[in-house]
């Protein structure tokens, strides 16, 4: 029996201070959509070239469903806030570590710094020094530190997890597992790279993009073509003279 994790040759993908985006599993690639759109006239790949433009053409004209057969599986650990942002996600599977089941671990986020309001993105923000940064996210920890004791207390005098955990902040840590089909995660790349989705959540999603192109090259050229980036954060992603590299 071959198991998962000799499938696939990825390292988990420190992202935040304490989560990471790790490929379980993977199946199909560009060759997959290819052989997918082509069944439609019985025939298969027509060469690199021809294979390229058919790909570029799926996607422009919003034939997407060759990207369905190929699937990504991945398992995430993110801040609670950021998995909410996630799950309004609904084209792919999740499962969720339980706080009903087990006792939740003592893994907040701490950002670096904390960002000030934007004020064109009325949802966004933007770097700033208006404030004390030391001083706040020493009132922030504090904070932290004061619910996860509150949620140990409550549960030592006896109360049940699935309600000890309601004194635990979004900034807790969750993990879950999150299984997409290409044109799913496509359509999660193009929303959450984007320069109007939170950073935090940008930052999960710029290392599934580097998955996404080692896995699939071409589709991730045609992609990024089509889509016209400007707003990706990691320009060697997102370059237009992108480099394929599997
Ligand atoms: C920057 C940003 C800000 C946001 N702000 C808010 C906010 O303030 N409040 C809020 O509630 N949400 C907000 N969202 C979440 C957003 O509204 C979407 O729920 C989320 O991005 C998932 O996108 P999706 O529906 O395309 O993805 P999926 O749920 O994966 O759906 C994929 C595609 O399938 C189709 N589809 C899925 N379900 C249906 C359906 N029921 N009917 C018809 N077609 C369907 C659509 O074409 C959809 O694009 C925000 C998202 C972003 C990126």
């Amino acid at each position: 029996m071959t198991k998962t994790e000799q499938k696939t040759d990825s390292h988990p993908r420190n992202i935040l201070d304490k989560g990471f985006v790790k490929l379980v599993d993977f199946m199909g690639g560009d060759d997959r959509a290819v052989d997918s759109a082509r069944v439609s006239f019985g025939s298969k790949s027509k060469g690199e070239e021809q294979d390229k433009r058919l790909i570029e053409y799926l996607l422009k004209h919003q034939h997407h469903t060759p990207f369905e057969h190929c699937v990504f599986q991945f398992h995430i650990k993110c801040p609670i806030f950021v998995a909410r942002q996630w799950m309004r996600h609904r084209w792919g599977s999740f499962n969720e570590i339980s706080a009903r089941y087990s006792q939740v671990k003592e893994e907040f986020y701490i950002p670096e710094k904390f960002r000030v309001q934007d004020k064109l993105n009325k949802q966004g923000s933007v770097n700033g020094n208006s404030f004390d940064n030391e001083k706040l996210l020493t009132e922030y920890s504090a904070s932290i530190t004061a619910s996860y004791k509150t949620y140990k207390s409550l549960l030592s005098g006896g109360v049940a997890r699935e309600m000890a955990r309601m004194a635990l902040p979004v900034a807790q840590y969750t993990q879950f597992y999150w299984t997409a089909n290409a044109r799913s995660l496509l359509n999660f790349l193009s929303l959450r790279m984007d320069a109007h989705a939170q950073l935090e959540i940008r930052e999960y999603a710029d290392a599934m993009a580097e998955i996404f192109r080692q896995k699939m090259p071409w589709t991730w050229n045609a992609f990024k073509k089509i889509q016209g980036y400007t707003g990706c954060r990691n320009k060697a992603l997102c370059a237009s003279d992108d480099k394929e590299t599997a």
